[in-house]
């Protein structure tokens, strides 16, 4: 039987990581034909050694050199334009897009322009660039696969029903560390304490995105984009314990919902084998240890990403590029102590209102829209010195 070829973006990563890790256990079924990253050149020669990989690329150029000063064997592509090259060098079957941030849409467009699965973590490209995004994968006749375990739970719910039977989406989130601090116990967080998550173990910026529920608004993008739906159509409920990972409401009243460990290389697997499943030696889901599973209302004014998320949402045009862009620069510089944990919500709600929005049709304008937050945001913190 032959093996299916994957492609991961984004390898070094903890996505990365884990889907090297599901891969490991199938080596008769899947072949990594290709790695990238970004600088993690150690790691991605580490990588490509154990899987027998001979065509990697890393973004950073001078990272990109040392690789391959080090391993001469080895094809490496270089640069932005190198994440690209790697995809029509290896033609794969399946990319896992598994970069942080807007950096991973020029490849994900890539591999759709090349007719291959993409099996998608990287959620800011479908919060930035939706539209373009989900009309390349249709024009392409492509599937996106998701890998995040939201998304995968409404895929996993809504197999076999019709688009037309989904009344709601009910996203679950755990409320990051923060659920129960006080707006004055906020004010106070540090990005160390904000890099410790109960429940999931992810790269610095999903990190930040859950505790301030951010990334749970880029989810609703990812389910609108995903399932063709309204933003009004989706819902999100605080649960704790990360176990019922989302649930989908129907037309007649019933609700469905997948359940499992915390475990990211469920869904990475799930997407991996799409449409089978496969048996593995995972952990199981033992419902009697957790004993009970909760629900509650999010508190919008403790945590208003989720608000701004949702109004970008519905006044769509460059907004939404606009608050990933937002995001992506606030988070940065509370990860560098440059700006207190309310300064994210507070400065990507200033920056959306002072955006005048054009339409998003290409990738021009979501680059011009990503440029335009990061001149703006950059003027801010020179005014403030
Ligand atoms: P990490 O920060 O752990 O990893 C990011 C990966 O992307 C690394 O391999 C990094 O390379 C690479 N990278 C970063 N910037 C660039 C760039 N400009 N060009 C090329 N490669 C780049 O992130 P995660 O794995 O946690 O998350 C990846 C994506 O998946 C995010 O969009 C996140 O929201 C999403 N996601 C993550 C989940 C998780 O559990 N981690 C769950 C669901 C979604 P290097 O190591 O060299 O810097």
């Amino acid at each position: 039987m032959e093996r299916k070829r994957v492609l991961i973006l984004g390898a070094t990563g903890s996505i990365g990581r884990q889907t090297l890790d599901v891969i490991g256990n199938y080596p008769d079924r899947l072949q990594v034909v290709g790695l990238a990253a970004n600088r993690n050149w150690e790691l991605l020669a580490q990588q490509a050694q154990q899987f027998a990989v001979s065509t990697v690329a890393l973004a950073d150029e001078q990272a990109a050199r040392q690789l391959a000063d080090y391993e001469s064997q080895l094809q490496v592509y270089s640069g932005n334009e190198g994440l690209e090259q790697i995809i029509q060098a290896t033609s794969p079957d399946l990319v896992v897009a598994a970069i942080s941030g807007l950096a991973g849409l020029p490849p994900i467009m890539t591999a759709l322009e090349q007719r291959c699965q993409v099996a998608l973590a990287n959620k800011e490209p479908l919060v930035a660039a939706g539209q373009l995004v989900t009309t390349a994968a249709s024009r392409a006749g492509v599937q996106l696969l998701p890998i995040d375990s939201e998304i995968s739970a409404v895929f996993q719910c809504l197999r076999g029903e019709q688009a037309e039977s989904v009344e709601k989406i009910l996203l679950t989130a755990s409320g990051g560390p923060f659920a129960d601090y006080t707006e004055v116990q906020l004010a106070e967080v540090t990005a160390e304490q904000a890099l410790d998550h109960p429940t999931w173990q992810m790269g610095p910026k999903v990190t930040v995105d859950s505790a301030t529920l951010m990334n749970k608004g880029f989810e609703i993008f990812e389910t609108k984009w995903m399932f063709g739906l309204e933003f009004d159509q989706i819902e999100v409920v605080i649960h704790h314990q990360s176990i019922v990972h989302s649930l989908v409401q129907l037309c007649d009243g019933s609700v469905l919902a997948q359940l499992g460990r915390p475990d990211m290389r469920l869904p990475i697997q799930y997407a991996l084998f799409y449409p089978n499943r496969r048996p593995n030696q995972f952990d199981r889901l033992d419902l009697v240890e957790v004993g009970s599973l909760t629900f509650a209302a999010p508190d919008p004014d403790k945590f208003p990403c989720l608000r701004l998320a949702r109004e970008a949402g519905c006044s769509g045009q460059s907004y939404p590029t606009v608050l990933n862009a937002a995001d992506e620069v606030a988070v940065a510089w509370f990860l560098q102590d440059k700006i207190e944990f309310m300064d994210i919500p507070r400065l990507i709600e200033q920056t959306l209102e002072e955006h005048e929005p054009f339409s998003v049709n290409n990738l021009s304008d979501v680059i011009a829209a990503d440029q335009w937050t990061r001149d703006y945001l950059g003027q801010i913190v020179a005014d403030r010195r």
